[in-house]
């Protein structure tokens, strides 16, 4: 599943390749993935110039001239390809853009996805983006202080707490356990608990976390625009139960923590 990394490194390569693209036209095979009918979604974006792209949370914001935003998120996974022509291209895709000047993207999602199309006035009215929270690798916004003003006051468990995106955008079930274990934090430890030491160390470790899989391009098992696999694979306790801690030996658990499994080391994460 992407998640901030992912997506950040993803909407980088989108603002350097596609800048200036016009786009000159879309094939769209799952139309349910647009937000409004395809033809209305079509009237939108074609003909439109690509200005940038930016990475929010598990979103990419896609500026195009004039006065229209494209928003894509690719849900559990997928791919977002560039071609500089008609060639090679994948079976599988769900949407197609095509530019004028001949390159092309292929849009795939695994399993659901959203490629959706609003006019810049209306952005604040987008239900799915318009709460997102906080984003880890922007530092004018991740500062220590808008952290802790976050937490302040909060009720419940960590864990929950960060995987929502109205919180802190772009965490999910990748990357959380490691944050929490670099932390020293069990998952369901409540917040209103937290000391400010472990405040500023979950801060930093969020960042760092995030920022060593974005530098490496993300997951292994991911793409980047141009069909090249991430470097990022070596988890501390995600997906390790059984298998020794890497700071005391301790066996690593896989817990339910609600809804979802927590990978923890008993004796480090208190
Ligand atoms: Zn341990």
């Amino acid at each position: 599943m992407p998640e901030l990394p992912e997506i950040w490194n993803l909407a980088n390569e989108m603002d350097e390749t596609l800048k200036e693209k016009r786009i000159a036209g879309l094939k769209v095979k799952q139309a349910k993935c647009l937000n409004i009918p395809q033809e209305e979604f079509e009237k939108l974006v074609v003909n439109k110039e690509i200005q940038e792209a930016t990475p929010r949370g598990k979103w990419i914001f896609v500026k195009l001239h004039p006065g229209v935003i494209f928003l894509l998120n690719l849900g559990m996974g997928g791919e977002v390809l560039y071609f500089p022509e008609e060639k090679d291209l994948p079976e599988k895709f769900k949407l197609r853009m095509d530019f004028h000047d001949g390159s092309l993207l292929t849009i795939n999602f695994w399993w659901f996805g959203y490629a959706h199309a609003v006019r810049e006035e209306e952005l604040s009215g987008h239900g799915m983006t318009s709460s997102l929270g906080i984003s880890p690798l922007d530092d004018r916004e991740y500062t220590l202080e808008n952290f802790q003003k976050l937490l302040s006051g909060k009720k419940g468990g960590i864990k929950s707490f960060l995987m929502d995106q109205r919180n802190i955008a772009g965490i999910g079930n990748v990357y959380i356990h490691d944050i929490l274990f670099r932390t020293g934090l069990h998952p369901n430890r409540k917040i209103s608990s937290l000391k400010e030491d472990e405040v500023e160390k979950l801060f930093r470790a969020i960042k760092e976390n995030l920022k060593q899989s974005a530098d490496l391009g993300g997951l292994a098992y991911e793409r980047n625009l141009f069909n090249q696999p991430g470097k990022f694979k070596d988890f501390l306790v995600r997906y390790r139960e059984g298998k020794p801690c890497p700071v005391c030996g301790t066996t690593i658990q896989k817990i339910k923590t609600g809804s979802t499994s927590s990978y923890i080391c008993p004796a480090c994460q208190r």
